[in-house]
C-alpha cells in the first residue's frame, strides 16, 4: 500500500492495488470511543442502582469464577469485578486453581443458581482442558445467565424476544447506538462465527429495528475470497483474533469498522513484554473508514458495560 494522503476531509489519495491506481474518496474518521460510552452506561447503571438502594430494593449481585493463572483471564475478570464495585454492584470473584474437577465447578454452580442473593453468574473463558465449556455453559441458570451464552438465551436472541444478550455483541450494539450510527438498509460483513461473538451478532444486526435492519453477510475460515465480502460493506465487525488482518485494500471508503479482536502480541521494548492487537490494521483503516474503535478502549470496556447491564437486569427481573 503506498500514497496515503494527510486524513483530513475531503482529500484524496490514491492506493495502490496489484499495480492499478485507485482513486478514493478519504474519509475524516471518527473514533467510536467504547472507554467514553462504556463510561456513560456505567454510570446510568450507577444512578438505578442507587435508586434502588434507596427504595429498599435488592443490591444487584454477580458472581465471577475465575479458574488457573492465565494473565489475560485474570485481567479481563479483575475489570470486570471494579466495574461492578464502580456502579454499585456486589461482586464476588471466586477464583480456583487450575486442576479443578468439573463436577466441583458444576456443583458450585447449582449452589450458585439456587443461592437468592445471586443475580449473574460468569464462568470466565477459556477454560482448563479438563472441563468442558458447553457442560458449563448448560449449567448456568438462564435467567443468572448474564454472558448469554446459555442455549435458552441464544435461541431467544434468534426469536428476537427478550432475554440476556452475549455480552460484546449486546456491547457493540450499544455503542453503535450511542454513538447514532445509522444501520438500516446497509450491508454488513461479519467476520467470525463464534457463538459468543460473530453469530449472535450477525443476528442482532440483521434483525428489525434500531441499531439492526442490516443486510448480514457472516464469514469465516472457509469463505472465499473474503476480502470481496468486506469491499461490499458498510458495516464491518471483525471477529477472528488475527491480528491485522483487516486492512485498508479490504475496506470501502466510509465504512464503520468494528475491531472485536484482542490478541497479546509478544513485544520485548513493553514493561508487560507484550501488547494488545485488534483485527484491524488501525493505521491505515482508519484513514479511509468514517468510524472506527480503537483497540484497546473500544469493543472491551463496552463488553463489560454490557455485562452489567445485564446483571442489573437480572435483578430488575426479580422485583416482578
Ligand atoms: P473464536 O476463535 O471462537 O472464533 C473465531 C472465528 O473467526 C471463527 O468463526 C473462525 O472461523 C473465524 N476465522 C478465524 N480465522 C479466520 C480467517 N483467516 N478468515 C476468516 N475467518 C476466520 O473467537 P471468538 O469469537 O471468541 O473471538 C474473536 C476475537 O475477539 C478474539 O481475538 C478474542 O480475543 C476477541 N474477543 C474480544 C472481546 C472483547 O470484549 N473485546 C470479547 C470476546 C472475544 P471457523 O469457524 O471457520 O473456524
Amino acid at each position: 500500500m503506498d500514497g496515503w494522503g494527510p486524513s483530513k476531509k475531503g482529500s484524496r489519495y490514491f492506493a495502490d492495488r496489484g499495480g492499478e491506481k485507485h482513486s478514493t474518496y478519504l474519509c475524516a474518521m471518527q473514533l467510536l470511543d467504547g472507554k467514553k460510552a462504556g463510561q456513560a452506561i456505567r454510570e446510568e447503571i450507577r444512578l438505578h442502582v442507587a435508586q434502588r438502594l434507596s427504595e429498599g430494593k435488592k443490591q444487584p449481585h454477580l458472581t465471577a469464577i475465575l479458574i488457573g493463572n492465565n494473565g489475560a483471564s485474570a485481567t479481563y475478570v479483575g475489570a470486570k469485578v471494579k466495574a461492578c464495585e464502580e456502579a454499585g454492584i456486589l461482586s464476588t470473584l471466586l477464583h480456583y486453581e487450575n486442576d479443578l474437577p468439573e463436577q466441583t465447578l458444576l456443583e458450585k454452580i447449582e449452589s450458585l443458581n439456587n443461592d437468592p442473593d445471586v443475580d449473574g453468574i460468569l464462568v470466565q473463558l477459556p477454560l482448563p482442558k479438563q472441563i468442558r465449556e458447553s457442560a458449563v455453559i448448560h449449567a448456568i441458570d438462564p435467567k443468572k445467565d448474564v454472558d448469554g451464552f446459555h442455549p435458552i438465551n441464544q435461541g431467544l436472541l434468534m426469536q428476537g424476544q427478550p432475554g440476556f444478550i452475549p455480552a460484546t455483541p449486546y456491547g457493540i450494539q450499544l455503542l453503535l447506538q450511542h454513538y447514532k450510527i445509522e444501520t438500516a438498509g446497509k450491508e454488513a460483513v461479519v467476520i467470525g462465527r463464534s457463538n459468543i461473538v460473530g453469530r449472535p451478532m450477525s443476528v442482532l444486526l440483521s434483525q428489525p429495528g434500531p441499531v439492526g435492519n442490516c443486510t448480514v453477510t457472516l464469514c469465516h475460515s472457509k469463505t472465499t475470497d473474503l476480502a470481496a465480502h468486506i469491499r461490499r460493506a458498510d458495516i464491518v465487525v471483525a471477529a477472528l483474533g488475527q491480528p491485522e488482518f483487516v486492512n485498508a485494500d479490504m475496506i470501502k471508503p466510509g465504512a464503520v469498522v468494528i475491531d472485536v479482536g484482542i490478541t497479546r502480541v509478544e513485544n520485548p521494548s513493553k514493561k508487560s513484554g507484550f501488547e494488545l492487537k485488534g483485527d484491524v490494521d488501525f493505521a491505515t483503516v482508519s484513514r479511509l473508514c468514517s468510524w472506527i474503535t480503537p483497540v484497546p478502549g473500544g469493543v472491551g470496556p463496552m463488553t463489560i458495560a454490557a455485562l452489567l447491564q445485564n446483571t442489573l437486569l437480572a435483578c430488575q427481573q426479580k422485583d416482578i
